[in-house]
């Protein structure tokens, strides 16, 4: 690597990049030509880029660099859910799990290293905080999984759809988020339609309607329960962001879009938490006027967590009465539970935790950070 390499052109997406390009007196499609060699191709050095002159592959090669992440570990789940552990370059990890299934392949990436959000039922919280990702970083898990999976020869267009539902909650890392969504779905990098990458929030209102007006994306948002109560134990952020508003940001973020556009509900099924029929009839009321999905997903256990997964019986008819009222609704296969690469397990490897860990930590001394790979 180039000792005096400094942008890293992997996270910049085409309004960074022909602008940088602009600087130097090139034109801007050279933009799209290092694109298509980085994102497509797979290329990271410069002199391969045939279609670049001599003179300015020597110039990125001084002034830039394309540093994409190393594999710490990999796990295979035996239902073909591959989960990795990259490593970054201060040494932090994050984790991206591959989920392929009959016509289609889900990236779920990771936007922080842990995670802000206290949720109670999710074990990156248990992880702390430790920092945002750059825009390359996230980009990085697809360019890292796209390469993987070409070289086993899966066809090129094996991943179809990308999902920020790994480590992180993406509106808290806003504008890296938003970069790394650009190059995701720009023709001449990965070539992702609207409706195939969806960001899942806890619900930070304030982001979602910036959101709206920056990029046009699919949106989740994890809504967990049907009232204040409940919900401001599950996700803390409702005590900022109560079920009201965060609905109301909802149905401002699908105004004017075509009328196909839902907001896709999250909802983790917690055995004798959330599951009761009344819940059901309450979410269902809830979501009556929100153009909406529902996504009921099967708590996946971690150690130390006081809560327990719904019988699938609970989950069919908590299903059932959403159905009844015209609710789409689907149950989450889990997938890769036997690799803990299920939702809410992923936990990476989190250097200098925030303060809200250690004091975690203090509360809660031998806490055990399941799966944490060994460098
Ligand atoms: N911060 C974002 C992305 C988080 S993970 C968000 O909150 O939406 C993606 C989904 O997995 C969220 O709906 C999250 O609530 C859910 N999840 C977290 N922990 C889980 C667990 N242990 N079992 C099942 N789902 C979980």
């Amino acid at each position: 690597m180039n000792q005096k390499a400094s942008i890293n052109l992997l996270g910049l997406p085409r309004h960074r990049l022909e602008p940088f390009f602009a600087e130097q007196g090139e034109k801007a499609f050279r933009a799209s030509q290092i694109m298509k060699w980085v994102h497509q191709h797979g290329i990271t050095d410069f002199q391969k880029m045939t279609n670049l002159s001599r003179v300015l592959r020597n110039r990125l090669q001084d002034e830039c660099e394309i540093l994409v992440p190393s594999l710490l570990t990999e796990q295979r789940s035996a239902d073909g859910t591959r989960k990795w552990v990259l490593r970054l370059s201060d040494d932090n990890a994050i984790e991206t799990v591959f989920i392929p299934e009959a016509g289609r392949g889900t990236l779920c990436v990771s936007s922080q290293v842990g995670c802000a959000l206290d949720c109670t039922f999710c074990s990156t919280a248990r992880q702390g905080f430790n920092r945002n990702l750059s825009p390359a970083e996230i980009v990085a898990q697809l360019w890292y999984a796209q390469r993987v999976l070409i070289d086993h020869q899966q066809g090129p267009r094996v991943i179809t759809n990308v999902v920020f539902m790994g480590m992180g909650e993406p509106l808290l890392n806003f504008e890296n988020t938003v970069d790394a969504i650009s190059l995701m779905m720009d023709d001449h990098a990965y070539g992702l339609g609207k409706r195939k990458v969806t960001v899942s929030t806890s619900g930070v209102i304030p982001a979602m309607d910036r959101l709206k007006d920056r990029i046009d994306v699919s949106l989740a948002v994890s809504l967990h329960a049907p009232n204040d109560e409940l919900r401001d134990r599950l996700v803390p952020l409702n005590r900022k962001y109560p079920i009201k508003d965060l609905l109301a940001a909802c149905k401002r973020f699908v105004r004017g879009k075509n009328r196909k556009h839902t907001i896709t509900f999250e909802y983790v099924m917690l055995a004798d938490v959330n599951d009761s029929q009344f819940h059901a009839r309450a979410l269902a009321k809830l979501l009556q006027d929100v153009p909406s999905k529902v996504n009921l997903i099967p708590f996946n256990p971690f150690p130390k967590t006081p809560y327990r997964r719904s019988e699938d019986s609970v989950i069919d008819r908590f299903a059932a009465v959403l159905q009844q009222r015209g609710i789409t609704t689907i149950t989450r296969r889990t997938r890769g539970g036997d690799i803990d690469a299920a939702c809410g397990q992923l936990v990476g490897k989190v250097l200098d935790r925030s303060r809200r860990q250690r004091r975690f930590m203090r509360l809660e001394r031998d806490v055990p950070v399941q799966n944490r790979p060994t460098p």
